[in-house]
């Protein structure tokens, strides 16, 4: 027995939720399974249960074996003290809490043994993901149902992680999508730079300096103004930076901070926050992209190369990198935007802005598309990248409807 398989029959709900008994007899109805946690503490939070007709609200420890409790040493972690049930599949030894036993569910009678067979036989196998020699057998219209799941947990995980920067930064929305953008500019080796450049020179500060000072002072405060220079433009940034930082006391990153290995000249540091200022160089002060129609939105990253054609080592963004730029900022803010206003308009839009996108071309998605499975535009990449990483890699298999199929449920 695996104690993930025990998760996922939990999580979906596969048991007589309001016909059970508890070890010492007790009937037991469950209202709510929680919220899964897949950090430390108990495995699922906010549980609601009824014993013998009274209510608890609390969490849940799964384990295989109740003598697991204390195997794992959950009697002297104060994490689990608000656990209002443990559900185990065998019983084996009484756990104490405060003096009296923890209500216990023992699965083993509830369960089927050959699903939980053909299940352990799909997950044992070592091929790139465990259904690879049977998901062709599963009709398309359940592939396309489960890739379209996989695409809006992706979507609600990354507005989980916009939820809280909006949180930290006090709820400043124009911040927020200045950071947001920033971040999806340094990819994922430098996102964390760029996020700590909007922290040293802020949108406020950029709009009070006015536009002529984007490029001084979100070079300068990168780091990259400080050694001795050659490009024509770069020298006059330069100084224009270095008067700002005696009349503010503005401070710079230190270079070290950015990083280059891996990267081809296109997405070195320095030419990426280049063209990061003459993207934000071109915005309204009262920007919002929430209030852009899908089509504004598509050209949101495509700056006006005349008026930058001058200046030394900045590039148009390829067309690819608009892409990734949208797919990692845009799209995210705007499905965090419905979330937060309870308004669908907004997610609907995150949805064309991906089905106009073409499909991402990496390895996990040729992959996808040697097992035969369709991928047209960014909105099945995405979903299929989330099915890859987060579900199949975890085996999460009883929660996916392919899984499902396959199992013959
Ligand atoms: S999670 Fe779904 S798609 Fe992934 S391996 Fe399991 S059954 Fe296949």
């Amino acid at each position: 027995m695996r104690e993930e398989y025990l998760h996922q029959i939990w999580k979906t709900k596969r048991l007589p939720m309001h016909d059970l008994q508890l070890i010492d007899g007790r009937k037991l109805t469950i209202q709510q399974v929680g919220w899964h946690n897949h950090e430390s503490g108990p495995d699922f939070f906010n549980g609601s249960i009824e014993l013998d007709g009274i209510k608890w609200n609390g969490n849940i420890e799964i384990h295989i074996k109740s003598s697991d409790w204390y195997a794992h040493q959950h009697q002297i972690d104060p994490a689990y003290d608000n656990v209002i049930l443990h559900v185990v599949y065998q019983y084996d030894k009484p756990v104490i809490v405060n003096g009296e036993e923890l209500p216990t569910l023992e699965l083993k009678s509830y369960l089927d043994q050959n699903d939980w067979s053909s299940y352990d036989s799909l997950i044992k196998n070592q091929t790139w993901i465990p259904c690879e020699k049977s998901i062709h057998e599963v009709d398309e219209l359940f592939v396309s149902m489960q890739i379209e799941n996989a695409l809006v947990e992706r979507l609600e995980r990354k507005s989980t992680q916009v939820e809280l920067r909006y949180q930290l930064l006090n709820r400043n929305l124009q911040q927020l999508q200045y950071e947001v953008i920033a971040q999806s500019f340094g990819a994922k080796v430098n996102a964390l730079p760029f996020v700590e450049l909007t922290q040293h020179i802020s949108l406020k500060i950029l709009w009070r300096e006015g536009k002529d000072a984007v490029f001084p002072l979100l070079l300068g405060a990168s780091g990259f103004l400080e050694a001795e220079l050659d490009e024509i433009h770069f020298k006059k940034w330069q100084k224009e930076w270095r008067f700002m930082v005696m009349k503010h006391q503005f401070s710079s990153m230190d270079l070290s901070t950015w990083k280059s290995k891996g990267l081809r000249p296109p997405g070195f540091p320095k030419v990426r926050i280049t063209q990061f200022a003459a993207v934000i160089s071109n915005l309204q002060s009262d920007f919002s992209i929430f209030m852009k129609s899908p089509e504004e939105l598509l050209a949101f990253f495509k700056f006006d190369n005349r008026a930058f054609e001058t200046i030394e080592g900045l590039k148009p963004l390829t067309i690819s990198f608009q892409h990734s730029l949208i797919i990692n900022s845009l799209v995210p803010l705007l499905w965090w935007y419905g979330n937060h206003l309870s308004n669908e308009i907004f997610k609907q839009k995150a949805l064309i802005l991906l089905s106009k996108i073409p499909a991402e071309n990496n390895e996990i998605i040729q992959r996808w598309k040697n097992l035969g499975i369709r991928c047209k535009s960014a909105e099945d990449s995405q979903g299929l990248l989330e099915l890859k990483n987060e579900i199949c890699t975890n085996k999460l298999c009883l929660m996916c409807k392919i899984g499902n199929k396959v199992l013959g449920r």
